[in-house]
């Protein structure tokens, strides 16, 4: 998938926090804590779409719109990130 625009984004790995499965691979723009993933920027979805850890169905985010984008905003301790 393009980039829209030429930016400073990099790959991180987004886990379930639970039971360490991995959720998305994300394009990351600027650094900081993760708190939102676009959806045009998920390079890789390991999960059914459901907002929810495929292997232990926890819940792990909310649908969202963020700058007229929609997002998926990540409930708080739910996931860690690795880069
Ligand atoms: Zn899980």
């Amino acid at each position: 998938m393009p980039a829209k625009k030429k930016g400073r984004t990099h790959i991180i790995k987004v886990y379930c926090a639970k039971c360490q499965t991995l959720l998305y691979k994300y394009q990351k723009a600027g650094l900081g804590s993760l708190i939102k993933c676009y959806k045009d920027r998920i390079a890789e979805d390991h999960t059914r779409g459901d907002l929810k850890c495929p292997k232990c169905d926890e819940t792990f985010a909310r649908e969202a719109v963020y700058h007229g984008k929609p997002a998926n905003r990540i409930i708080r301790g739910k996931v860690y990130v690795r880069s």
